[in-house]
């Protein structure tokens, strides 16, 4: 396992929140409601408010604690895994400088008729960094990657932080088609490596995406090139892209972006993919 450096382990915790909520599967739960307990670890770096001792540099635990209880009693779900991940997003989504989030929702008083402590659900989530290659080849090709771009950044967890110049390329794969336009998204997401590929798909379709011919001509095409340092290999889904060593669409623009960005796999920088690329021609 990749050693974290102590940097990357700062957070702020916060124990045993108690917060009276009305989730749960029975009627009576909804009708009575329970107490609950949260126990939240928040990745946030604050080296630098310890520095400066400047609490404008950390994320305000008092504010989470307050955010927390207030969205667990105006919000009823049925399963603590509901809320434990509706809650998890929402903090995240509202306190920008918080990268990860460890939660835990407990249920001291879990009506199964059994002398139990408690019973809780763990999760942690956060956001990650994904680079989207872009690429239009038919109609208004710039219209369809603007509005394609403005259409992933509409998605509430998902910013789109950067945007490469387009640049103009000759077809890749089956060459009788027009020019490409091409180019490069850092994206900032809280969505999963499949749900972003999900999502990717939903753009292309609003974009009148037809699927017919692979590297055929299309209004829009957004493919997954880096999600953080994963690697996926799965059957709809391979991340890094298995052929971006081979593109020049797409390190080109990536370059722009993330110079020393590194494979995962073969441990190059963007750069020297790029510069191996234009040397083998
Ligand atoms: P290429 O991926 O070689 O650029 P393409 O973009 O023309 O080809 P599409 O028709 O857009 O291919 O997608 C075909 C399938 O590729 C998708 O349905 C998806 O399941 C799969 N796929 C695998 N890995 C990725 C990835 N990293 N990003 C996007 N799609 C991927
Ligand atoms: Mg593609
Ligand atoms: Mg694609």
């Amino acid at each position: 396992m990749k050693k974290m450096r102590e940097w990357e382990l700062d957070r702020i915790n916060i124990r045993n929140l108690e917060v009276f909520g009305r989730h749960g599967v029975f009627p009576e739960e909804n009708r009575l409601g329970q107490k609950f307990i949260i126990n939240a670890m928040l990745y946030v770096p604050v080296r630098e408010a310890g520095l400066k001792d400047d609490l404008t540099k950390s994320v305000h635990y008092g504010e989470v604690s307050h955010f927390m209880t207030n969205y667990m009693t105006e919000h009823t779900f049925g399963l603590i895994e509901a809320v434990a991940e509706q809650l998890a997003k929402a903090v995240l989504l509202r306190f920008p400088l918080l990268q990860q989030i460890t939660l835990e929702i407990s249920k001291p008083w879990a009506p199964i008729g059994l002398p139990l402590e408690a019973v809780s659900v763990e999760i942690t989530r956060g956001w990650h960094l994904a680079y989207i290659a872009v690429g239009s080849n038919l109609g208004d090709k710039e219209a369809y990657i603007r509005q394609g771009i403005e259409t992933l950044n509409g998605k509430e967890d998902c910013v789109v932080e950067r945007v490469s110049e387009l640049i103009v390329t000759k077809p890749y794969g089956v060459e009788e088609q027009p020019d490409f336009l091409n180019g490069m998204i850092e994206l900032r997401t809280l969505l999963f490596p499949q749900e972003l590929l999900d999502v990717l798909h939903q753009v292309e379709q609003e974009a009148d995406r037809e699927r017919n011919i692979r590297w055929g001509p299309r209004t829009l095409d957004l493919d997954i090139i880096f999600y953080d340092d994963c690697v996926v290999d799965e059957e709809r889904l391979q991340i890094p892209h298995l052929d971006m060593e081979n593109r020049e669409f797409v390190l080109k623009p990536l370059a722009e972006l993330a110079p020393y960005l590194r494979h995962p796999l073969n441990g190059k920088t963007v750069r020297r993919m790029l510069e191996e690329l234009s040397v083998r021609g």
